[in-house]
């Protein structure tokens, strides 16, 4: 391998760079004056300034760089342009409120900010809290300050040459402290998982990637932007899922990368047929249980089985249905080359297949550790580099892995993570509330959704509303809870613990 995973990148590009990489046909402002598209040559210089401008900022390599902003191909050139410059990537979610970016810029201690032109004084005063953090801004349209300044950059600088374990990004990821720690990503990670799977999902520079994930997961950046670019493939770039205008591009695709919510969706409407996508390639799932019954009738319905696999921000991509081979509805299939997989007891003792227990994965695409928890990281790690998953998993006679549930008492709403501890936390502050519990419960299109049951203090009332109005002030949409429920007292077994189980019982059709 090249020693920089971002020269990796430039050199997979095809020989010929005016053909088109990415374009973006639902951008507002483009929307007028018909397509927005880049070439290879235009995105190689657009990230070629981009990260002459950080350098110019005064930023070194290592340096943090976070960023808070509407998915647009500028986005995505502003990740590449740190891989480009030697700057840590710290991609935040859209829809996290101030505290939550406060939290995380007081953590990671970024040089730069990133941030929405909406949002601009918000960034500066959680900017002033930390030290002498630098505040530029990019809207949906790739406007705003930070694409004023790199447009007067004339003299590019060199690619930086990064070592396979120098950091790339550090990606959030809530646990059950409900803190989020930063998973720092190492070059050597996301290239060694970029070309795995672009070799195992069989990509070619004639593919095209109707790219429709959010990009501050690692689902939407690393595997489908790598997959793509690694193969000289081009992308057709969609600010959201919107299902009709998915309908519209998926003609001219050849792959579709999803959660399990895109794929209930496109199948919701009569329109989603074996004559719409009978000419595509590939279509995957993950970050969340697909449902069998949804792989059955996406199958029954198009006649092709879509190809699940599983991974984590920690991790990368870990195992994969087969390309070539049957795709089992139910598994994620098989580990990838260079990924290895065990299965182990409460004792630590590897299981044989057939039996549940904790899934442990090794390779060369986990992280190295969470930024600044080292005693945190350690817990994480078994002896020899295995690192454990929180997911409870078995693997068949025949190699497949299924996953059975999740030690870490996750809920995946819509295909993104919440962490009950966070919002439980955030419910027990409020002056009139004993305790609560945050429960995963089943949800039409999101797949799973947060409920609150919630004990009061004696004689304080709250109801639905105010608590949900309350905590939609502190916490991103998706993680607050779709309902509340006022109850007496909590469910517990005799260790003192909440018995979720039963809870999750009695409320299992609050969102259906
Ligand atoms: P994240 O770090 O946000 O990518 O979330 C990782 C977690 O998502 C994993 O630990 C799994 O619990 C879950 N996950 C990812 N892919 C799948 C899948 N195909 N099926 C079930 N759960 C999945």
């Amino acid at each position: 391998m090249p020693t920089s995973f971002y020269t990796l990148i430039e050199n997979s590009f095809p020989e010929d760079g005016r053909q088109i990489a990415i374009e973006a046909p639902d951008r507002p402002h483009d929307r007028k004056h018909g397509r927005a598209s880049w070439s290879f040559n235009e995105l190689k210089a657009a990230v070629a300034r981009y990260a002459s401008l950080i350098a110019q900022l005064g930023l070194k390599r290592g340096d943090r760089v976070a960023v808070q902003v509407e998915k647009s191909p500028e986005a995505l050139f502003l990740y590449l342009a740190c891989l480009r410059g030697g700057f840590v990537f710290l991609p935040m979610n859209t829809a996290y409120r101030t505290d939550e970016v406060d939290y995380l810029v007081g953590n990671a201690e970024p040089a730069l900010i990133v941030g929405d032109p909406a949002r601009e004084n918000e960034l500066h005063e959680i900017a002033s809290r930390h030290g002498a953090v630098q505040v530029l801004t990019l809207d949906a349209d790739g406007r705003g300050s930070f694409s004023e300044e790199a447009a007067k950059v004339r003299d590019a600088q060199p690619i930086v040459d990064c070592a396979s374990r120098d950091l790339a990004a550090i990606l959030y990821t809530s646990g059950t402290t409900g803190k989020p720690k930063g998973a720092m990503l190492s070059h050597g990670n996301l290239a060694a998982n970029g070309l795995a799977l672009r070799d195992a999902w069989a990509f070619t520079e004639n593919d095209v990637l109707l790219h429709a994930l959010p990009i501050f997961h690692a689902h939407g950046l690393f595997v489908a932007c790598h997959t793509t670019l690694l193969a000289g493939a081009r992308m057709i770039w969609m600010s959201k899922f919107d299902r009709s205008e998915i309908l519209r591009q998926l003609p001219r695709a050849t792959v579709f990368m999803g959660v399990p919510t895109f794929y209930t969706r496109l199948l919701a409407g009569d329109d989603f047929d074996a004559k719409l996508v009978g000419h595509m390639r590939l279509f995957t799932s993950g970050s969340a249980p697909l449902l069998a019954e949804t792989f059955d009738e996406f199958k029954s319905r198009t006649g092709l089985a879509i190809l699940e696999r599983y991974g984590m921000t920690e991790t990368g991509m870990n195992t994969s249905n087969p390309y070539e081979g049957e795709r089992r509805a139910g598994t994620v299939g098989f580990p990838l080359p260079g990924v290895e997989v065990r299965v182990m007891n409460e004792e630590g003792v590897e299981l044989p297949q057939g039996e549940i227990g904790d899934l442990q994965v090794r390779g060369p695409n986990v992280f190295s550790g969470y930024w600044r928890m080292p005693e945190k990281t350690a817990e994480e790690f078994a002896e020899g580099g295995w690192f454990k998953t929180g997911d409870v998993a078995m693997i068949d006679a025949e190699g497949y892995v299924h996953l059975v549930g999740r030690a870490k008492d996750l809920i995946i709403s819509g295909g993104f993570n919440v962490y009950p501890k966070e919002i439980e936390g955030l419910i027990d502050e409020m002056p009139e509330v004993d305790e609560s519990a945050i429960i995963g419960v089943s949800h039409s299109d999101f797949g799973e959704a947060g409920v609150a049951v919630v004990v009061l203090r004696n004689g304080a009332t709250l109801n639905e509303a105010t608590l949900i109005a309350r905590l939609k002030d502190k916490i991103a949409n998706y993680k607050v809870p779709k309902h509340a429920f006022f109850v007496e007292s909590l469910p517990r077994n005799t260790m003192g613990k909440v018995q979720k189980n039963l809870l999750r019982d009695t409320y299992r059709n609050a969102c259906t």
